[in-house]
């Protein structure tokens, strides 16, 4: 059974006495979290331990990077290795995220090694995928998404690609208030299983959880993640209001 998952993406938000109390009221929130069921918190490298620390008697609920290096260690000045994160023990890395597509110039091949590698310290990829409003237009956005799928992931074994989680952002959604149609997010969440079932088979698609992201709302998340494909969200902008949060979370 493929988990539901909500996650949180703070990106370069929260001074450290805002990420403290942030952090605090998501560990005595009221949330609904179970095996099956789970929060993922992706918070800035800084509160890392701090976010462990205050999350830790909190089952179900776990702490991620917000992306890591390509490389194992070594001088490349201002980058996070997975090595690293595996020695905080953070079960979770952001990968692919289209704000590190477009202002950092990652590419589906380095995308492909960041996977690599967080695979190679047991950290599971969030890998982020979707496209830009002008591809939306065009009407390509299938073969777009299929791409970035096939370049970063179709090397990895069947054992690798059941640790990944996928989330779909179209570009467009992310921070504009625009979220997909309910329809939107199910026809490209079901077009990203078949595209996986074709290169993984149907059990291994079916036991992938797919995750929406742009927009995503306390009013909205209900209603997309009971989508058959949909197996929750990675949110961005509501994921900084503890009480929005547990909304999301609760919607599951
Ligand atoms: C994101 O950054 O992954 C995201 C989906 O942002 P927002 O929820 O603010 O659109």
């Amino acid at each position: 059974m493929r988990k539901k998952i909500a996650a949180a993406n703070w990106k370069m938000n929260c001074t450290l006495p805002q990420a403290e109390d942030l952090l605090n009221k998501l560990s005595t929130a009221n949330v609904h979290v179970t095996e099956e069921k789970i929060s993922i918190i992706a918070v800035p490298y800084a509160y890392l331990l701090l976010a462990k620390q205050i999350l830790a008697a909190k089952q179900n609920i776990f702490v991620a990077a917000q992306n890591c290096y390509t490389k194992k260690s070594g001088a490349y000045t201002g980058e996070i290795s997975a090595e690293m994160l595996q020695s905080m023990q953070i079960p979770y890395v952001i990968i692919g995220h289209s704000e590190r597509r477009d202002y950092f110039n990652e590419t589906n091949s380095m995308l492909a090694d960041k996977v690599n590698i967080a695979l190679e310290y047991n950290i599971q990829p969030i890998f982020c995928c979707g496209e830009a409003l002008d591809i939306r237009e065009a009407g390509t956005q299938n073969s777009f998404v299929e791409k970035q799928l096939k370049d970063s992931l179709f090397h990895l074994t069947n054992e690798q690609i059941i640790k990944v989680v996928i989330a779909y952002e179209p570009i467009w959604a992310i921070g504009t208030g625009k979220t997909a149609t309910n329809e939107q997010a199910q026809e490209m969440h079901q077009h990203i299983r078949k595209v996986l079932a074709g290169k993984f088979g149907n059990d291994i698609a079916n036991n992938i959880s797919i995750l929406y992201g742009g927009s995503v709302k306390g009013a909205n998340a209900e209603e997309i993640f009971a989508q058959p494909d949909v197996d929750g969200g990675l949110v961005g902008g509501a994921s900084l209001n503890a009480e929005e949060f547990s909304t999301i979370i609760n919607s599951l």
